[in-house]
């Protein structure tokens, strides 16, 4: 039987996947949850998926997480699984004293039906006689999405829990720009304190959704916004709470993430910049909840990788702020093009393929096109219907022969579809690992989850920084298979 036949039963018979492409949807929440200030996840399901998650954040962050659980077993598979989650949130407050609890469903608790937010409500009106904690939760059934889907609709879930449309008024004149991200100055908090409209306490400028990106690529963000006298509220945040400093003691709660005092006054900042091609043409952003509720403008942007995309991402910053970008920003895109220029005689035409969740393939690839790679497939777990209109918005005015684009692919196929290929290299996640190993070529681990490296929290992938890393950790692997490949070995290449 000839491999192509092979292929072609595959396709038509096979009903399973193999090594998804793709992560588990609470997994995602968990994370985005993770960036909120004082907020334990907190899944509605078994101890298992818990775990399972537990184990592949903290591989990759090399954090510790806690992921509560509503720890249901079979019993309340049949009678539901209420009684467990109240008691599951009652013990987070006694054991976390958690200022706030991110709530996910799991496949079990959505195909039993559990309505949590009807079961939020009770637990409210029952223990109303307690200090509660601000809950918040989102429907994430594994069964119907990826990890990176869990994680926008956590995004959106949050601003829709925790941004009210009758709250914003617009910005007066005497209202400046304040002092930090979703900062209070000490003078308005004292002015306001018995006052019952925090809204006018606003100091950012702008919402900064950025996606799944690294804690690294948050600090740079950070910096970035600093740079341009631009206060900002970037959610989620998870720049400390997944990247913390060693300490004496084990916090139950890691200092940092996006305050929720922040998060209710988005609906007031000046604008929302959005990252995500594919998400923006789901229609189903924070972004856009924010601009249809409030009327906040979005700038819906790709992910700033490459110079096209970081362009726009400092042109918009540019317009927000009302400031140039700053010289020391200026010389770091000179010396991305200086390095495009001299990378170039290693990179052209060298065949790669991409894989991984869709937003992030889109903003390498938009990249890779730029260098002058040959992109050859490009690949995701996830099944929005929107990738192949996304990777060709980025590639059409670029590449001559645009990339074979897949969706809902899972390792097994993408495996089969590179035995025709011939790429140089695969870039994506640690789960490529095998497929590379076989094929005798380098992998250049990018996004989560990056559990056989060190420092995958650390990696910086965004603006014309995270982008000439990026840059210089691929010609490196072109060139160190160079020599691995020649008898001589090393020499002038
Ligand atoms: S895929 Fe479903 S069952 Fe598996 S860990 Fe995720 S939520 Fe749990």
């Amino acid at each position: 039987m000839s491999k192509k036949l092979k292929i072609k039963q595959k396709t038509e018979a096979y009903v399973s996947t193999t090594n998804a492409c793709k992560l588990c949807k609470p997994l995602g929440a968990c994370i985005a949850f993770r960036g909120i200030e004082g907020t334990v996840p907190f899944l509605h399901g078994s101890q298992g998926c818990a775990t399972y998650m537990r184990r592949y954040i903290i591989s990759h962050f090399r954090e510790p997480i806690d992921i509560a659980s509503s720890s249901l077993s079979e019993k309340h598979a049949v009678y539901g699984g209420g009684p467990n989650l109240k008691k599951g949130i009652l013990n987070v407050m006694d054991k976390y004293g958690a200022k706030v609890v991110g709530i996910a469903t799991t496949c079990l608790t959505e195909t039993i039906g559990d309505n949590v937010s009807g079961l939020l409500k009770e637990f409210k009106e029952e223990f109303g006689d307690k200090e509660l904690p601000t809950l918040l939760n989102v429907s994430t059934p594994s069964y119907s999405g990826t990890h990176i889907e869990g994680f926008h609709a956590t995004v959106r879930a949050v601003i829709d829990q925790l941004v009210e449309s009758e709250t914003v008024e617009p910005k007066t004149s005497s209202q400046s720009p304040g002092v930090g991200a979703g900062l209070f100055t000490s003078e308005q908090t004292e002015k306001d304190s018995s006052e019952t409209r925090p809204y006018i306490l606003n100091t950012s400028k702008v919402n900064l959704l950025p996606g799944l990106v690294s804690p690294a690529d948050i600090r740079y963000l950070k910096e970035v916004l600093d740079d341009f006298n631009c206060p900002g509220t970037i959610l989620p945040d998870i720049s400390e709470t997944l990247d913390a400093p060693a300490q004496m003691d084990y916090e139950k709660i890691p200092e940092g993430g996006t305050p929720i005092a922040a998060i209710q006054l988005m609906g007031h900042s000046d604008a929302t910049i959005e990252f995500g091609q594919v998400l923006q043409r789901t229609g189903n952003s924070g972004g856009q909840l924010l601009a249809e509720r409030c009327g906040v403008p979005l700038y819906a942007l790709g992910m700033p990788i490459g110079l096209r995309e970081c362009d726009r991402f400092f042109e918009a910053l540019e317009e927000v702020s009302g400031c140039a970008t700053p010289r020391k920003h200026q010389l770091e895109r000179g010396r991305l093009v200086d390095a495009y220029v001299d990378s170039h005689k290693y990179l052209f035409g060298k065949r790669v393929v991409v894989y991984g969740e869709e937003d992030l393939c889109v903003g390498l690839t938009a990249f890779l096109a730029e260098i002058g790679m040959k992109i050859v497939l490009c690949a995701s777990g996830g099944n929005s219907g929107q990738f192949q209109d996304a990777i060709n918005a980025v590639t059409s005015d670029i590449v001559s022969e645009p990339p074979i684009v897949k969706e809902g692919f899972d390792f097994y196929e993408i495996s089969e579809e590179i035995e025709s290929l011939d790429p140089d290299m695969l870039i994506g996640t640690s789960k490529g690992y095998s497929l590379t190993k076989k094929q005798q070529i380098p992998l250049i681990r990018v996004g989560f989850p990056i559990h056989d490296r060190f420092g995958g929290q650390r990696m910086l992938h965004l603006g014309y920084r995270g982008t000439q890393n990026l840059l210089d950790r691929i010609v490196n692997a072109i060139i160190e298979k160079k020599q691995a490949d020649s008898p001589v070995g090393y020499g002038y290449l």
